[in-house]
């Protein structure tokens, strides 16, 4: 543990100010080298470049191209239909509203959204109508589902839960099903909603202290899963291979709806598996892995982001382009962060910053090739735009490289210099090298919704907002889960190491603040996405937004899921893209959760 006294802070806040980075402007400042700690640093960068010791990937491309599957949606496409027209008519027909609402959650939950879209929303339009006053459980579930569909519900609902203190009453206790339901519900607040954060409170406290002995299995499940990460935080993916297992035993389930779920979730593997299968001859051809050795080789583990964020079979073409976006960005990153030097680094940039094939004569050979490598991908997708929608993109992908590049330059400054900034200074950045926003409008661009449109793009304007609080929970994530390894290597500080020099506080207290601004950022997406009802933007793009912050807890929940990929990663990988999910019921588990 480390803590600074208010006396260290300020001598090592003095020493560093004097260093602080030029402004950010073209042409780029040269830089400074006045201090001896910047000289010491420019010779190692001439005798020895700097190595994170990423390990080599651990899916070779022969691994990925062996992966089957005897499923596909031309064996299996009448099947597929006959199930989606019986579920069709279940949204529509269904009368009482506490089995309408449990459908349609359960729908939801098993990933199974995008085939009933307009009967959902016809559903939850009967939901939200029907204000009938029911019990804990109910009133939570109906709380949940209509704030997902940014539909505005008060918060008063649970009002008549509470005594005249305020706080839960406590003859609910025994109520598991119905606690679980009131803590999930909690995490759709918005900011000054003190009823949600005092039902987070009593809820979560309530069910670590329930007995599992004494609840059934599928319920002592969820309760043990909800502890790890509530529902609302889940990516889609992963909850809907969570939720097949949990449905499966559940007493109540639908058969044909469980079959429905199982069968799709094998058809949209078998999409994402020849989608792993063209991205692995893509990335073999593009030479990264001889010629910038230094970088991540993590082809499948940055699919996952991408798969995390956009999960649609339909979305195939967006999320290939999305996830070769990724590739190039993380050796670029890497670049900035471990290998280039710092007058290369102002090269590399100014390179961008001009986004002209003339500009490779001043980069080292491995600059250049990353540096085509991201024009080559850049203007391959502005002609593909201008070709087919007859759309001039170009403003937006050069002005968002070039934004990504120069906040990766800021971040190299700081390091070079030994500037420590404040937590302030830092996530303004930060926010923009995560590279949330930059992914985004890719995906925009790509084709959400298949027609890209001047109004998809407009959705990126005006969804700036929205784009900050999910790269900001991106970002926080990130460095939650990366920066014990990265600051041991001596990169430049995080948010928790800025927020230690700002305050003079312990490691423990700035990660508890930086767990408080990841919750306060969903808030403020809540509150985005609730107080513009019917959100000015497509669905695609807002739940884009959502996944990219669940897909960023997830990737970081165990510590950084992608730089050491072996371990969890690996297993999600095998679990959600490559191993088949059985049909039958899984006695293993039956047995394990029983
Ligand atoms: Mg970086």
């Amino acid at each position: 543990m480390i803590k600074l006294c208010r006396r260290q802070k300020v001598a090592l806040v003095a020493k560093m100010a004097s260093a602080l980075s030029a402004p950010l402007t073209c042409p780029l400042a040269p830089w400074r080298r006045s201090t001896t700690r910047n000289h010491a640093r420019c010779d190692l960068e001439v005798k020895e470049r700097r190595s994170a010791s990423y390990h080599p990937t651990i899916w070779e491309t022969k691994h990925i191209q062996s992966f089957v599957t005897p499923y596909s949606y031309q064996l299996h496409a009448g099947r597929l239909e006959e199930l989606k027209q019986i579920t069709s008519r279940s949204l529509k027909t269904t009368k009482d509203p506490l089995l309408l609402l449990k459908l349609i959650d359960s729908t939801q939950r098993l990933g199974l959204r995008y085939h009933f879209e307009d009967e959902i929303r016809e559903a939850v339009s009967l939901v939200y109508q029907d204000e009938t006053r029911n019990d804990l459980y109910t009133t939570a579930l109906r709380f949940r589902v209509l704030r997902e569909h940014g539909l505005s519900v008060s918060s008063d609902v649970f009002d008549r839960f509470r005594g005249q203190d305020g706080r839960f009453l406590d003859g609910l206790s025994n109520d598991v099903n119905g606690i679980l339901s009131l803590y999930e519900a909690s995490h759709l607040g918005m900011p000054g909603e003190d009823v949600l954060e005092e039902a987070k409170s009593f809820s979560s406290k309530k069910l670590k202290n329930s007995s599992n002995e004494r609840m059934e299995s599928h319920l002592a499940k969820q309760v043990q899963l909800s502890m790890e990460i509530p529902l609302y935080w889940r990516v889609p993916r992963v909850e809907a291979r969570n939720f097949i297992n949990l449905y499966e035993i559940d007493p109540t389930k639908s058969p044909t709806l469980l079959e429905l779920a199982k069968l799709d979730y094998k058809l949209v593997q078998s999409v994402y598996q020849q989608e792993l299968k063209e991205l692995a001859s893509w990335w073999t051809d593009l030479g990264f892995k001889e010629n910038l050795e230094f970088s991540r080789d993590r082809l499948m583990e940055n699919f996952l982001w991408v798969m995390g964020i956009i999960f649609e079979p339909h979305l195939s073409k967006c999320r290939i382009g999305v996830t070769k976006f990724v590739c190039i960005l993380t050796a670029i990153d890497d670049v900035y962060d471990v290998y280039g030097s710092s007058d290369e680094l102002e090269s590399f940039t100014h390179a961008v910053k001009r986004w002209d094939i003339d500009a490779i004569n001043d980069l080292p050979l491995y600059m250049k090739i990353c540096y085509l490598a991201m024009l080559n991908f850049g203007n391959d997708l502005i002609y593909d735009v201008l070709k087919t929608h007859g759309l001039d993109v170009s403003p937006f992908v050069m002005e968002e490289w070039f934004n990504l590049c120069s906040s990766y330059l800021v971040e190299a400054r700081w390091f070079y210099s030994g500037y420590i900034p404040t937590v302030k200074q830092y996530l303004e950045n930060a926010c923009i090298s995560v590279g949330g926003r930059a992914g985004i409008l890719h995906a925009c661009i790509l084709g959400l919704d298949l027609s890209i449109s001047k109004s998809s793009l407009d959705c990126f304007n005006h969804g700036a907002e929205l784009i900050h609080w999910s790269s900001l929970i991106t970002r926080l994530s990130d460095d939650l889960g990366t920066s014990k390894d990265e600051s041991k290597r001596g990169d430049v500080a995080k948010a928790v190491q800025c927020h230690m020099v700002e305050k003079g506080i312990t490691e423990e207290e700035a990660i508890d603040h930086m767990k408080e601004l990841i919750s306060q950022s969903w808030k403020m997406m809540n509150k985005e996405i609730i107080s513009k009802n019917n959100y000015s933007g497509p669905n695609s793009f807002v739940r884009m937004c959502l996944n990219m912050a669940r897909t960023a807890q997830y990737i970081f929940q165990h510590g950084d899921g992608i730089g050491t990929s072996i371990g969890v990663t690996r297993d999600r990988l095998d679990s959600l893209i490559v191993k088949p999910v059985p049909m039958d019921p899984y006695p293993d588990q039956l047995r394990q959760w029983g």
